[in-house]
């Protein structure tokens, strides 16, 4: 038994002014063969998963390269041909191979490519041949094409927003790639369109509760696998939208009506699917009305993660008018903050311009008398089972208002943006995090409350108003649907 396994991933926001090139794949994280760690990141867990299986079973295990790039702007076509080039080159000069295991995003738009990863798995399929198996892990946070399902054998999404089973899944996905290649199951993939841009979050209801029910329902009844498709709202592609996956074990018409019954379930979520989203003034007074704290505000569409700069200033500007209140902001992206923090030291008082620097959705910089309380040549946080840099990135102080300002956009995932630094978040009486959801599990038990803020972009935060030219129509909510398509 012979299997590959590569990675290649980002999310495109295509209404992100950031250009996304080569380099933005390895500043972030670029693992040539045979380097990849040990601990797994968010599209390269099959890589972890699959060496633990090589490990215990003996099959031969060749790795390829896996590579991850911010969520940002649309990718050069450079970048993505000789990021997918290269990866095939690999997958050609070991062939033949019995599976092929890809560690994918799903939303990587390039110049002059609406669907990578339909683009890269045709060519793989190409290459491997019809009876090897492809597996792919996806974030549910994709664009599932026709083309990606008609390479694929087998499609596993992560099941949790915020992503805290990339690992578990991966390990789903290398099992049953095993499993087919040895003739134990053979996987039929089914897939219900709903018609919708229907994102949820699954740490709260009703998301919570539909995910609780997809694992009763596998592993019985001939069903393998079930993953639901959020989609990525901020592309102009065709395939943009919310769709049902469920694999089954050679059993279609089964796999077929369960994903139009889940289709239609998370249709019947309607407009109660993301929690009350109050501006940054109403924000900042219900987390003043709380008793104790901290209180955590997300400031969910500036969310680096989704491919926005991360250095918008609402809620700091909106804090500055509580001068009193102790406070901690992060992490924001501003390199060039960094570097002049950097340049004076900690304990070093000098005038600073922070953040609102990308574009105008960014909001107006901050322009404050700073005291440089730390900086580090490198932030490293956890997030789940994985490591993340923020970079080189410092902190300081503006009266009661602490900032982390970092040098490479990361979501804020973990109360060590601020620990590292030196930070005592229970001392705050709010935090204001930069992240959408993953910020979840590190900030939740140490937060007396969680307040997600709408502060009004960069990310579009309302799909009916985003100005679509290419998305598959009709599709709510730009259009009235009230029934699943396949
Ligand atoms: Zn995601």
């Amino acid at each position: 038994m012979k299997v590959f396994v590569a990675s290649l991933a980002t999310e495109t926001n295509t209404f992100s002014p950031i250009p996304t090139d080569r380099a933005a794949f390895e500043d972030a994280f670029y693992a040539p063969p045979g380097q990849h760690p040990e601990t797994p990141t968010l599209c390269s867990a099959p890589f972890v998963a699959a060496r633990r299986r090589a490990r215990e079973e003996g099959f031969l295990l060749v790795e390829g390269t896996a590579t991850w790039a911010e969520p940002a702007g649309l990718v050069s076509r450079d970048a993505y041909e000789s990021l997918r080039d290269e990866i095939l080159d690999q997958l050609r000069a070991c062939t033949p191979v019995d599976v092929a295991l890809f560690g994918l995003h799903g939303a990587m738009v390039a110049d002059g490519y609406d669907d990578c990863e339909g683009d890269l798995l045709t060519r793989a399929r190409a290459i491997v041949g019809p009876d090897a198996v492809i597996g792919i892990e996806l974030d549910p946070h994709c664009h599932l094409s026709d083309a990606m399902v008609a390479a694929s054998t087998i499609i596993v999404t992560f099941k949790e927003v915020p992503h805290t089973d990339f690992l578990e899944r991966a390990e789903d996905l290398v099992d049953f790639a095993l499993r087919t290649a040895r003739g134990e199951i053979k996987p039929v993939i089914s897939v219900v369109d709903c018609r919708a841009i229907a994102n949820f979050i699954t740490s709260r209801e009703p998301g919570r509760s539909l995910v609780d029910r997809i694992k009763t329902l596998e592993g019985r009844d001939g069903i393998l696998s079930i993953s639901v498709v959020h989609g990525f709202p901020a592309a102009d592609v065709y395939d943009v939208g919310t769709k049902i996956v469920v694999v089954s074990d050679a059993a279609p018409e089964r796999g077929e009506a369960l994903a139009r019954t889940l289709a239609k379930d998370v249709l019947g979520f309607g407009g109660n699917r993301l929690p009350p989203m109050p501006s940054p003034a109403e924000a900042v007074k219900a987390a003043l009305a709380v008793e104790g704290g901290p209180v955590v505000l997300a400031d969910r569409w500036d969310n680096p993660g989704g491919g926005v700069a991360g250095d918008s200033t609402f809620l700091i500007h909106e804090l500055l008018k509580y001068p009193t209140v102790p406070a901690a902001a992060g992490a924001l992206w501003d390199p060039v903050a960094v570097q002049f923090c950097h340049a004076a030291g900690p304990g070093a008082r000098l005038a600073l311009r922070i953040g609102g620097k990308v574009a105008p959705s960014s909001g107006p910089p901050v322009d404050a008398e700073v005291d440089v309380i730390a900086v580090t040549r490198d932030l490293v946080i956890p997030f789940e089972k994985s490591l993340v840099s923020l970079g080189a990135a410092a902190a300081v102080r503006i009266g009661e208002l602490f900032v982390v300002v970092a040098s490479k956009r990361a979501q804020t995932f973990h109360p060590d943006v601020f620990r590292n630094l030196g930070i005592d978040l229970e001392r705050q009486k709010i935090v204001v995090v930069k992240s959408a959801s993953h910020f979840h599990a590190g900030f939740a038990p140490i937060a007396r409350e969680i307040i997600y803020v709408n502060c009004g972009g960069p990310y579009p935060p309302d799909p009916a108003k985003i100005p679509y030219t290419k998305i598959r129509r009709p599709i709510a909510p730009l259009d009235p649907v009230s029934e699943p398509v396949r």
